[in-house]
């Protein structure tokens, strides 16, 4: 028994070492030290490739640069008091109009939402793509926003490290609205919920308008360092 634990463990130390030097080669979607690829179909490894992107600026950027996001890397600022940011970029792409200030790691998850969970929700219950996302901002040097008002903890805007969403404008032009389509009970309020669970799978926060009053018109997608999807 020790002896097959032994040579098991050899197997996959071995196994670790040839991949690591490029000794032995796979997919890259398979391979946990490939870069992420924006457009590769997202699967079990997606989130550890994501969450490496927050320790390393130069990976990250290489990320996007190989994307279709229009972009330009911005320098860091610091704005004293807890706000500014670093390893930004400004989004300029059409889609995402008016042109916003977001942590290069959050723009891969937006991008990647985008692609993998918007698009195609999209496609399927309106038979047509988003041809852009409505929103309210990113940077904000504020704290967290509750029930009572400001609270005393700085919200991820502060470093541009969040992103609100407030709506979907179709191909045809029809919008999806969060604070009014949520709760409509039709097509677009299941299109909502999809796209809303499927923020979770790419951004650490994601909240909505059943956590508190404060999200009745918006989605909130955050890269901090609490795992919350409500
Ligand atoms: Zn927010």
């Amino acid at each position: 028994m020790r002896h097959v634990f032994l040579l098991l463990l050899a197997a996959a130390g071995l196994a670790i070492w040839a991949l690591h030097s490029g000794r032995l080669t796979v997919p890259p979607d398979w391979n946990p030290w490939a870069p992420l690829e924006i457009a590769a179909e997202p699967n079990w490894l997606t989130r550890h490739k994501l969450a490496r992107l927050s320790d390393d600026p130069a990976m990250c950027s290489a990320v996007l640069s190989a994307s279709t996001l229009a972009h330009a890397n911005v320098p860091d600022n610091d704005a004293g008091d807890g706000c500014g940011w670093q390893a930004a970029v400004r989004v300029s792409d059409a889609r995402f109009a008016p042109a916003f200030t977001l942590t290069c790691p959050a723009t891969v998850s937006l991008a990647m939402w985008d692609r993998h969970a918007v698009q195609p929700a999209a496609r399927r219950h309106f038979g047509q793509g988003v041809a852009s996302i409505e929103h309210l901002g990113s940077y904000a040097c504020r704290n967290v926003r509750g029930a009572g008002g400001e609270g005393e903890r700085r919200s991820q805007h502060a470093m541009a490290n969040a992103f609100d969403v407030a709506g979907f404008r179709l191909a045809d032009g029809r919008r999806i609205r969060v604070l009014t389509d949520w709760n409509g009970g039709g097509v677009e309020a299941a299109f909502l919920r999809e796209v809303h669970g499927g923020a979770c799978r790419f951004f650490q926060g994601t909240l909505g308008p059943d956590y508190n009053a404060a999200h009745r018109d918006h989605f909130h997608l955050d890269r901090g360092a609490f795992r919350m999807c409500r």
